[in-house]
């Protein structure tokens, strides 16, 4: 199992997306996305993750930033490290323990971009951190960090949610 994780971009909600298969059933989440009103139906929302999932959708493919995050190792190595420099600092890391790394197998949940900053500030602390505290960090661990910053800016830029 791996942990993905993105961002989509803002076509759909500027209408700058292929036109959608029920417009008057469209809905944007703040946590899921674009999602369909409660009275669709089955046929209906298959055909609605059939335009969200055409590459076609949008110049951007309907993501701004989508990323290969790691596996459950990194997962928990990330998490050991992060709990590890709560204990020895007064730093804590709520968002990325409790939304973000929690069990390495995230699907289907999101960061709303309203946390997104809370994530990017955390991050920032972590990659200050890690090289007092867990100078053996791998580059998986920084590369980590690097891509959770990059997730957490398109969030703010963008006000949508990131998906895992
Ligand atoms: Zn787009």
């Amino acid at each position: 199992m791996a942990l993905d994780a993105g961002v989509r971009c803002r076509c759909i909600e500027e209408g700058k997306a292929k036109p959608h298969p029920f417009p008057q059933l469209l809905v944007i989440d703040p946590v899921e996305g674009p999602i369909l009103k409660p009275s669709a139906t089955e046929a209906q929302w298959e055909q609605h993750f059939e335009w969200l999932g055409d590459p076609k959708i949008c110049k951007h493919g309907g993501w701004i930033v989508g990323d290969f995050l790691g596996n459950v190792v990194l997962a928990e190595n990330v998490r050991n490290a992060l709990r590890m420099m709560e204990e020895k600092t007064d730093d804590i890391f709520p968002v990325l323990l409790d939304e973000v790394v929690v069990n390495g197998v995230h699907t289907g949940d999101a960061v709303e971009a309203i946390d997104a900053k809370r994530v990017l500030d955390e991050v920032e602390r972590a990659e200050k951190l890690l090289p007092r505290y867990a100078p053996d960090a791998s580059p998986a661990m920084k590369d980590f960090f690097k891509k959770m910053r990059r997730l957490a800016e398109a969030s703010i830029a963008t006000g949508n949610p990131i998906q895992f």
